[in-house]
């Protein structure tokens, strides 16, 4: 029997354990996902595209979003706005097709609040050195953004057991294996005649 609505998964973890690298993954190997791009007001990095990687915001533009009540859930992180659109998210499950989200924690328990049925994923770095590592060697944060995220990094991890699953990623084609065995499972959970 064919799910009726739209499973909407969530991946958050701290920041550099890599979830934008195993969400890409995951995208290369699945096409019946749906992946929700999200506003941001951070300066666009270099290679990033609009409307690709974000939909990039001025404050005011994000703030006129919160206030109509078009995002799902946001955060302010590191100084800037994240967030989901609401329209986009509902719209799609309502179609029929997963929606998969990559968020930070404090976005993902909102979302929690609001969709409980969500199937929520913590993916967890191997160790917090190698957290440290992963945040430095990507080279595009300033000393003190990269203090401030691995500040972020302990305050999130202790939000893990709210979680469904817990992915560790030592190996990031091992992590989207797994978390592809969790889309199909959930999907088996939720057959019904
Ligand atoms: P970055 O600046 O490295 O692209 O992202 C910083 C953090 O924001 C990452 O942990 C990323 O997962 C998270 N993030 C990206 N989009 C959203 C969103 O729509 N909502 C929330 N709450 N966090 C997001």
């Amino acid at each position: 029997m064919i799910d009726e609505k739209g499973i909407l998964f969530i991946l958050s973890g701290p920041s550099g354990v890599g979830k934008g690298t195993v969400r890409k993954e995951l995208f290369n190997r699945a096409n019946d996902l749906a992946y929700s791009i999200s506003m941001t007001t951070r300066e666009k990095r270099s290679g990033e595209k609009e409307g690709i990687d974000y939909f990039f915001k001025t404050n005011e533009e994000f703030e006129n979003m919160v206030e109509a009540g078009q995002l799902l859930e946001y955060a302010r992180f590191v100084n800037n706005y994240y967030g989901t659109p609401r329209k986009y998210v509902e719209d799609t499950l309502a179609s029929g097709k997963d929606v998969f989200l990559e968020i930070e924690v404090q976005g993902a328990m909102q979302v929690k609040e609001n969709f409980p049925e969500g199937v929520f994923i913590f993916l967890f770095p191997p160790s917090l050195e190698e957290l440290k590592n992963r945040i430095v060697d990507r080279g595009t944060e300033s000393e003190d953004l990269v203090f401030e995220r691995l500040k972020e990094a302990r305050n999130e991890i202790h939000m893990m057991d709210a979680y469904d699953y817990v992915v560790v990623n030592d190996d990031v084609n091992s992590a989207v294996t797994k978390i592809q065995s969790i889309i199909q499972s959930e999907h088996c959970r939720r057959e019904r005649i």
